[in-house]
Order: C-alpha cells, then structure tokens, then sequence
C-alpha cells in the first residue's frame, strides 16, 4: 500500500464473545469517520470499511474478523494484505487472554510484529469489578511482544476512539519505518 490513500487492511483477532464485532460497529461511528464512505464490503465475510479522516490525511480503513486458528492457516496469504492487528480479550476473561497470548506468539513466529502495527486490547473495561486480567500481566506481556496496549469498552464506547486514532498512527508510524 502506499503511503497515503490506500486502503489499510485491519485484523480484529481474539477469542469468541470478547467484543470483536461490538468494537468494530463502534469503529463505524467514530467522531473521525466520514460517514459518507462508510459500507459494508461483504455482510457474510464479517467484513467493514471506513474512511477517517485524521491529522487532514483521509485513510481508508477495512476491518476483517479473525480468529487465530484462521490466522495460522492462511498466515502467507495474510502477510500480504493485513497492515494492523487488534489482539482482543475481555478482561473478564483469563481464557480470552491466554487465547490473545497465543495470537501475539502466533504473529511473532511470523514476524509480523516488526512491520505490522499490533495493538492488544483489554475489552470490557466497563465490567473492571469482575476483573480477572490483571493489567501487570497485560503489561508484561505487552512489553515482551513489543506492542502496544489498551483497555477499551465497546458496550459504553469508552476508549474507542483513541483506540481508533492509535491504530492508524501505528500503521503509518510503521509505513514510514519501510
Ligand atoms: P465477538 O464474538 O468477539 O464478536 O463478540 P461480540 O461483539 O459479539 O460481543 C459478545 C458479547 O459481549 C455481546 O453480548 C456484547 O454485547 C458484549 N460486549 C461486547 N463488548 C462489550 C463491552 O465492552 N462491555 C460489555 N459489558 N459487554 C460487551
């Protein structure tokens, strides 16, 4: 893709019922989506397109579903297309966390942390009195992935759209790295 312009192919990875589809439809209502060039590009593929507009440079945004097993069959393919991956867990959640840890381990073996933007969302923010992730063990393995880290609600859409704005910066932080 070049610099600016071209669609950014987003990759909303984690276990069922973390929020994947409840963040993506917040993603489509965002603040900084021109809401003129939102669509749906294949209902049955869990498929969406945005285009945000953020520091006065348009960016088209097309976020994907995907769970981490597909990740591992179709990884050559999907080094070609995807510029970010979200890895999602409910912080209600330890299995969805550990499923995340896997995803990041899977993307590290791919080597997609270097030149993709991966960010590891914290989901469910609004239910932090059921907690079971600590954010130390988040952190650390955040730390040790090298990629960024988040907590977010899409029920109440608390942190969504920074969630948003930083996904884009990373994949333009790391577009200029290439
Ligand atoms: P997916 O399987 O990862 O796509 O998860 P969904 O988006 O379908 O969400 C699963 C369930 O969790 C649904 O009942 C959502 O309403 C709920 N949910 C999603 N995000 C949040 C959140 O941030 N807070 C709360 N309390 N519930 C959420």
């Amino acid at each position: 893709d070049p610099d600016n312009g071209g669609a950014h192919d987003i990759y909303i990875m984690g276990a069922t019922g973390v929020g994947k589809t409840a963040l993506i439809n917040q993603f489509m209502t965002s603040e900084y989506m021109s809401a003129y060039e939102s669509f749906s590009v294949d209902e049955s593929a869990d498929t969406k397109a945005v285009t945000v507009m953020l520091d006065g440079e348009e960016a088209e945004l097309i976020f994907h579903e995907l769970n981490t097993t597909d990740f591992e069959k179709s990884a050559d393919t999907l080094k070609d297309t995807a510029d970010a991956y979200v890895i999602a867990y409910s912080i209600t959640d330890r299995r969805t966390f550990e499923r995340a840890v896997d995803a990041l381990y899977c993307l590290h073996q791919h080597n997609e942390g270097i030149y993709k933007a991966v960010i590891m969302v914290g989901n469910k923010s609004d239910l932090a009195r059921s907690r079971t992730v600590a954010d130390e063990a988040a952190m650390s393995v955040a730390l040790q992935y090298g990629c960024k880290l988040t907590e977010a609600s899409a029920g109440i859409n608390h942190n969504v759209d920074e969630l948003l704005v930083g996904i884009i910066k990373q994949i333009r932080l790391k577009k200029r790295k290439l």
